[in-house]
């Protein structure tokens, strides 16, 4: 029989009502390995009512008790991130270095979530009038909901329900079906962590689910990460709904690389960026603007790289670079090289090899030369083992090239000169942007998220922007006069 993944409501793994499932491959072997239940909206209306019931409780546990039941999530995370990298290969096709390499940054964010005690402090100002104080503090705002992309199955959810548990919140993730298991033992280590039953929910599904917890009345906010139309659409539906949103969309990153930059050093790095998980990052390398003549020395650089990349199934130890999550994606991948080659790119390697391994959803490394900004090539997020030089005979062509497009979610220069980086992190409108970094993820104590088409909302995901988003403020005055000195007052209150 084939294993059904179920929902996780009320501290337990909930079978589903709907009748609706969606397959779950290994993209590894193309195999069919689950269906996953795809929720309607009474089952998500059942799970919202346990975690508003949870969330009531929640908001009285101490900073300490929450606390504590991040140290020990954390400690759990630590000690099943094994088993969690085998769950995520199997599902999303990663290799299992990279796979453990997504738990050891969303655990990050678990870290700096359990010091809450010290991030929910608010501020004090005595005296502010003669016998009165003034005081901050942050509140939970009761049920939020994450809903999140296949590409990090593991860390997106944590980049969310550790600061959204600590704050005091009930969490309802809907993760992505293609790659839905990860949520099941991340629901099972936050109850051996002590968290209490309803405050951590997974409703499995897909638009319908999500749609069911835009509009319900008590999910006060919503969390997203994937592709920007959808983004869009969720921003858009949750706000109409009276919610907070913060909706990350896509990208389509650019490298900018200079002449004076060490080619060597260049070319490993955006190799690593371009193809590491198969190009299926929001942060992804998808595009080198090689300025003036570092051109012919950088694409030769890269495409002598692409060779020792072995391709295969992320089990095993030499594996560099997995399969795409689905036939269909992999196709899509494809088509878009072919397309470029017709637009007139020069495809220098080319991924429609036949020397991948069959059976699995692979695609060779492609490396195309002369792109340009009209090619749907370089337009569109492909979210593949692609990636695309285009050439710029001067440093402000390529800034402009990057600070025209759409997306602005992370770039990366590399340089040796220090003025010109200075002057590229100061100009360049995008989010998160690397000096000699090619993948520059914040590290949790600062937060994430891009500008531009890549975010939707005013909030940055995790960090102190997280703990403010999962929060609301609440000002106190307040003053202990002697009764004698007590009269009625119409006027406007003043300071004195
Ligand atoms: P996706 O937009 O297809 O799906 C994301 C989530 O939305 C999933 O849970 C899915 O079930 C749900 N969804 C899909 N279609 C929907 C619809 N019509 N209505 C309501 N919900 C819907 O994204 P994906 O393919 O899972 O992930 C890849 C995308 O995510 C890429 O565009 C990538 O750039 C983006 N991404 C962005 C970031 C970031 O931080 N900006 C991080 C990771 C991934």
């Amino acid at each position: 029989m084939t294993q059904r993944i179920s929902h996780w409501i009320d501290g337990r793994k909930t079978p589903g009502t709907s009748g609706r499932t969606s397959p779950v491959y290994n993209p590894a072997t193309g195999q069919r390995t689950a269906e996953v239940e795809l929720a309607n909206g009474s089952e998500v209306a059942v799970a919202v009512a346990k975690a508003v019931t949870a969330a009531k409780d929640w908001r009285h546990a101490s900073l300490s008790q929450r606390s504590g039941v991040l140290f020990a999530f954390r400690q759990l995370l630590h000690e099943r991130t094994e088993e969690l990298a085998a769950i995520v290969t199997a599902e999303h096709g990663k290799v299992l270095s990279d796979a453990a390499g997504e738990i050891a940054r969303g655990l990050e964010n678990v870290e700096f979530a359990a010091g809450v005690p010290a991030l929910l402090k608010g501020g004090f100002s005595e005296q502010v009038s003669t016998g009165v104080d003034v005081y901050s503090i942050r509140q939970p705002l009761g049920v939020v909901a994450g809903i999140t992309p296949f590409n990090f199955p593991v860390m997106v959810p944590l980049w969310m329900c550790a600061g959204a548990i600590a704050c005091g919140n009930s969490f309802i993730l809907k993760p992505s079906e293609k790659d839905p298991s990860a949520s099941l033992l991340l629901a099972q280590m936050w109850k051996d962590a002590g968290l209490p039953d309803g405050v951590f929910t997974v409703v499995q599904g897909d638009k319908e689910a999500v749609q069911a917890l835009l509009v319900h009345p008590d999910v006060a906010a919503v969390s997203f990460v994937g592709s920007t139309p959808i983004a869009r659409y969720i921003y858009q539906t949750g706000t109409a709904a009276g919610k907070r949103v913060q909706a990350l969309g896509g990208a389509k990153n650019h490298a900018l690389v200079l002449p004076d930059a060490d080619v060597e050093m260049a070319a490993d790095a955006v190799v690593s960026a371009a193809y590491g998980s198969a190009g299926e990052r929001c942060m992804a390398l998808s595009v080198a603007v090689a300025v003036g003549d570092v051109a012919d020395r950088l694409v030769d650089a890269i495409a002598a790289r692409l060779p020792k990349l072995r391709i295969g199934d992320g089990t095993e130890a030499d594996t560099d670079i997995g399969p795409l999550i689905t036939a269909e994606h992999r196709d899509k991948v494809a088509a878009y090289i072919g397309a470029g080659a017709k637009a007139g790119a020069t495809v220098v390697v080319d991924g429609r090899r036949d020397d991948v391994p069959a059976g699995g959803f692979f695609l060779g490394t492609t490396l195309m030369d002369h792109v340009t900004p009209a090619m749907t090539v370089y337009t569109d997020e492909i979210f593949g083992p692609v990636l695309c030089v285009v050439r710029a005979d001067t440093y402000e062509q390529g800034l402009a090239l990057i600070n025209d497009n759409p997306y602005a979610n992370g770039t990366a220069i590399f340089t040796r000169d220090g003025g010109a980086a200075r002057a590229f992190q100061f100009d360049v409108e995008v989010g998160m942007v690397g000096i000699n970094v090619p993948v520059p993820v914040p590290v949790a104590y600062y937060s994430f998220g891009g500008w531009k088409a890549s975010l939707f909302g005013d909030s940055h995901m995790y960090g102190t922007e997280g703990m403010n988003f999962y929060t609301r403020g609440k000002v106190v005055t307040s003053r202990w006069p002697d009764p004698a000195t007590s009269a009625v007052d119409l006027g406007f209150p003043r300071t004195r």
